[in-house]
């Protein structure tokens, strides 16, 4: 696999878990599970090869790769895979991010997981507590258990590196975000993360996102920018995202995004100041002249019809429709209402 990446708003992958099991509707035609189906498992130097893709298997010999690397990268972690999956032991969790805490880079991490993200933020800083070390310092010495017995025995980077502060200042934490039930999920869980830098992904959109009325039990909360929640003593501060990534989704399944969609977010972040990019439209555009494939696209996120009735092409039926064709994700391009939204937070 190439540590080189074509994706916008990075610049560089690095595997230190691969393989992965569907989580929710974002992962109907995940493209990982499709190009490990289709080449990877046939492939002979690929890590796939012979495997399923929910076969997932950790690699302590990729933990410090990330540290040989001198050139300074902004680099995505565990691209074909979750991280925080169910079958990925805490114990290597955290010696993933002992190896980003000695490392450069600026590590972005994302899940569908929010929820075991949590729990393994709760059980690194019981565990660093009970060891009586900084939950830094406690992941570095699990990076180097992991390494054990693939470094000389007199290499630690215990003993090499200055611990950084934690939470990490280099590790940007996001969650996937592919319509508003899983906005309502995760977002809390990613605000209440200790976490230097909060970002979502929100690919593939399959409906509308308002980032600043995420639905909590008591009420409803801005997301971007950030502020108390709760009530009389129990009153928290949240902050707020740092980013918005979106795209639409690719392959021959893919399902398409409607454009109201990405303006939603792109208004939403330009009125709060945050950063937005857009990575890709998807396979699908909103001018779908000469498209092979054309299709009804529901504003309100409830669904696709290949024809309407009348009523529902004036909007009598209170949905509106736009007529969407596939062109392919090349064609499709990156840009929404003639501009290039590629902004990358600092
Ligand atoms: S969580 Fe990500 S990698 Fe895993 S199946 Fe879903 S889309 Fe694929």
């Amino acid at each position: 696999m190439s540590t080189e990446s074509k994706i916008s708003w990075t610049d560089a992958t690095w595997s230190p878990v691969t393989g992965c099991t569907a989580e929710s509707p974002g992962c109907k035609n995940c493209y990982a599970k499709r190009e490990v189906q289709q080449r990877w498992s046939k492939n002979p130097r690929s890590i796939f090869y012979g495997r399923s893709f929910g076969d997932v298997r950790c690699h302590p010999e990729k933990l410090d790769q990330i540290i040989r690397w001198k050139k300074r990268r902004r680099i995505f972690v565990c691209p074909r895979a979750d991280l925080f999956h169910p079958e990925v032991p805490f114990e290597f969790i955290a010696a993933v991010f002992g190896a980003m805490a000695v490392s450069d880079h600026d590590l972005q991490v994302l899940t569908k997981r929010a929820d075991r993200m949590l729990e393994f933020f709760s059980w690194v800083e019981r565990r660093a507590e009970e060891e009586k070390e900084s939950v830094t310092a406690f992941c570095i010495s699990r990076l180097d258990n992991e390494l054990s017995e693939i470094l000389p025995e007199d290499s630690h980077y215990s003993e090499v590196f200055c611990p950084r502060p934690w939470p990490l200042p280099n590790v940007r934490l996001g969650v996937s975000v592919e319509n508003q039930e899983a906005a309502d999920l995760r977002i809390p869980m990613l605000l209440r993360a200790p976490a230097a830098f909060r970002w979502i992904s929100a690919e593939p959109l399959l409906g509308p996102v308002d980032l600043t009325k995420i639905n909590l039990s008591g009420g409803q909360f801005d997301a971007l920018r950030g502020g108390e929640v709760g009530r009389g003593s129990k009153v928290e501060i949240w902050p707020g995202l740092d980013g918005v990534v979106a795209g639409g989704e690719s392959g021959k399944k893919s399902r398409p995004t409607h454009p109201l969609w990405f303006r939603m977010l792109r208004d939403q972040c330009g009125a709060a100041g945050k950063p937005f990019n857009l990575k890709q439209a998807g396979e699908w555009t909103w001018e779908p002249n000469d498209a092979r494939q054309q299709v009804w696209v529901a504003a309100d996120g409830r669904g696709t019809r290949n024809d309407l009735l009348s009523d529902m092409v004036l909007g009598r039926s209170g949905t509106k429709w736009l007529l969407m064709g596939r062109v392919g994700i090349r064609a499709s391009g990156r840009l929404l209402d003639g501009v290039l939204h590629d902004e990358r937070a600092n």
